[in-house]
């Protein structure tokens, strides 16, 4: 199946583009669309594009890698809550 980038943005943490990718041109239009629109109107992004991951909302929310994002807000790194450290002691 074709799939389609949509550029969201350059990511606030490494610079580096920001891309989610879609199945459709009509989807890639949709995509475009949200990000165009008003924040403070346009509807949630897991209400607009339900199917998407975590990270796909994280780069259309703030342009950020999700990776990027879980190494800035976790402690523990990149992927910290998957690497989560054994308890002290
Ligand atoms: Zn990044």
């Amino acid at each position: 199946m074709a799939t389609y980038s949509v550029v969201c943005g350059r990511c606030p943490f490494c610079s580096g583009v920001t891309k989610v990718e879609v199945s459709s041109p009509e989807e890639a239009s949709a995509v475009l669309a949200w990000l165009a629109d008003d924040p403070r109107t346009r509807p949630f992004v897991q209400d607009a594009f339900p199917h998407f991951t975590l990270d796909d909302r994280e780069a259309m929310i703030s342009a950020s890698h999700g990776e990027c994002f879980d190494a800035a807000v976790s402690p523990w790194g990149t992927r910290g809550r998957e690497s989560f450290p054994p308890e002290e002691g």
